[in-house]
């Protein structure tokens, strides 16, 4: 059997009439017709020559097709690469170099410019409408059975979001995949009775193996949206029952007047990750719509390792304990360090992939032998097993010798009056090696760098204490809604040399 596509499909066997996505506007799509077309996919894909293990790459819009793409990539034992629409061709450039597809599929008013960078894949197109020439090849084909395939073989080879360096291919197996989905589906108690309010993109974690692997999975319906869409949400709500987002989204829907309690009836669940949510954010979620958001942590390597549970606290500012199967440790140095103590956080099970695309090195280094996976965040693990990010390591200020921890100084800022939100960063700086400097976003009431200095210079260890304060409109973000601190470093990189 093909393990991932056994189980995605199992649950609409004997649901002919669940709908997977209506599109606002659009006709609704039974499961039986998305399968269907995967498995025309998956034809067309073997007859232009994919083979098992073969990689099919795909800078697609968001789209029903899309979907139907990946099914029928993993159908066809091949092994589904999804690339951000956004990327240029310098980028394509790179990650169709390195991960050497068989099939690249592109948007059709961009086939012409990207044949140079396709390299030997062969070139298929299909826009956000599912119309081109992979979907007119496809229309010439019916059923398929899905190629055999063993739990651990690859069904997908995901990019990290390049946040921290250069995007790294992790490679994900079919039980990677199915297991973590499975459990997610449990803990998270989702059915065929949930509607789903899809707005994330799918060329990533969260919303191609966290959003729609769960919904196939318990055979809910799904509201897919192209893009996030503050109006199609709002108007979404009263029908829905979940809603998965990255913190923006909850920040963006707390803009407007109409979120309420009333709107927000019907939702049993809002969840949350990708980047972490301001404890403010959660307060006032849980004032306007009754509801706690439930924050998870996960990344592109392991899928999702830790969540807030379903029943039970949902703690602001942590990502709850490891998911059941999963175990979680905090480690300094190689050896873990007592509860409490903030170290790297490592986590093993399942959900682990199986390295980095051609990086042997890198693997190496972060997946130790025994299965624990050394994931690159601080964080610190509480007695009843809640884990609290405390923050990238690679994002870790080293000051005149002390760790200066950026969550730190930020969350003091944050609860300045005038300021809405800020990134601290470290940034070369003679004397002390790095300097803390000190990136704010003030609110209409607004703030100046002084009373922030003169604020926290009452809570603060002087090395602690931010030498350079600057007022921003706003946080550079990536379509994830992850503050990009490579770029602001950059930014700031010659203030002190
Ligand atoms: P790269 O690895 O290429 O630098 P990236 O780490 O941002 O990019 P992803 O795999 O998309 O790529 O993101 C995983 C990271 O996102 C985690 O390592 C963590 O830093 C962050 N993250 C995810 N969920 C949360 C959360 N709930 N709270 C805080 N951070 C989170
Ligand atoms: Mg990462």
């Amino acid at each position: 059997a093909n393990p991932l596509i056994r189980h995605l499909r199992a649950a609409s066997l004997d649901r002919e009439g669940a709908l997977f996505a209506t599109r606002p506007g659009a006709d609704p799509v039974g499961y039986g017709e998305l399968f269907a077309g995967a498995e025309r996919m998956a034809a067309a894909l073997v007859s232009r020559g994919v083979a098992p293990g073969d990689r099919v790459a795909a800078q697609v819009d968001k789209s029903l097709a899309a979907i139907q793409l990946y099914l029928g990539t993993v159908m066809a034992g091949a092994i589904f690469l999804p690339l951000n629409p956004a990327y240029t061709e310098a980028e394509l450039a790179y990650f169709i170099g390195d991960a050497t597809p068989r099939v690249f599929v592109c948007n059709p008013v961009r086939r012409e410019s990207l044949r140079a960078v396709a390299g030997e894949a062969t070139v298929l197109t299909l826009d956000g409408e599912g119309r081109g020439s992979l979907a007119d090849l496809a229309a010439g084909h019916a059923g398929f059975e899905p190629i055999e395939r063993k739990p651990s073989d690859l069904a997908a080879i995901l990019y990290t979001s390049g946040t921290t360096g250069r995007s790294k291919g992790a490679m994900l197996s079919h039980e990677n995949l199915y297991s973590n989905s499975l459990t997610l589906r449990d803990y998270w108690q989702f059915t065929a009775e949930d509607v789903l309010i899809h707005a994330l993109p799918i060329f990533h974690t969260h919303g191609l193996f966290v959003a729609t692997n769960v919904a196939l999975l318990a055979g809910a319906q799904v509201v897919l949206l192209p893009t996030f869409d503050a109006e199609a949400i709002l108007a979404a709500m009263p029908n829905a029952t979940a809603l998965m987002g990255v913190p923006t989204f909850y920040t963006r829907l707390l803009a407007d007047a109409r979120l309420t309690p009333d709107l927000a009836a019907n939702m049993r669940l809002f969840i949350s990750g990708s980047a972490p949510l301001l404890v403010e954010t959660h307060e006032q979620w849980e004032a306007r719509t009754g509801h706690r958001i439930l924050e998870r942590y996960g990344m592109t390597e392991t899928n999702m390792s830790t969540s807030n549970p379903y029943d039970g606290a949902r703690i602001a500012g942590t990502v709850g304990p490891p998911l059941p199967g999963i175990e979680a440790r905090v480690t300094l140095d190689n050896a873990e360090i007592p509860l409490g103590e903030i170290g790297v956080l490592e986590v093993r099970g399942p959900n682990v992939f199986q390295g980095y695309w051609q990086m042997p090195e890198k693997t190496a280094e972060e997946l130790r032998p025994d299965g624990w996976f050394i994931t690159g965040d601080l964080a610190k693990i509480d007695s009843n097993g809640y884990v609290t990010i405390v923050g990238r390591e690679k994002d870790l200020v080293i000051s005149g010798g002390f760790n200066v921890y950026p969550k730190e100084v930020e969350t003091l800022i944050d609860d300045l009056p005038g300021v809405l939100e800020s990134a601290v960063i470290g940034v070369p700086h003679p004397d002390f090696g790095e300097a803390v400097v000190a990136v704010v976003v003030p609110t209409e009431e607004g703030t100046d760098a002084a009373s922030i200095q003169a604020a926290l210079s009452e809570h603060l260890a002087k090395f602690k204490q931010p030498k350079h304060i600057a007022l921003m409109d706003e946080l550079p973000r990536n379509t994830m809604g992850k503050v990009q601190k490579k770029a602001l470093r950059e930014t700031f990189a010659q203030l002190f040399t």
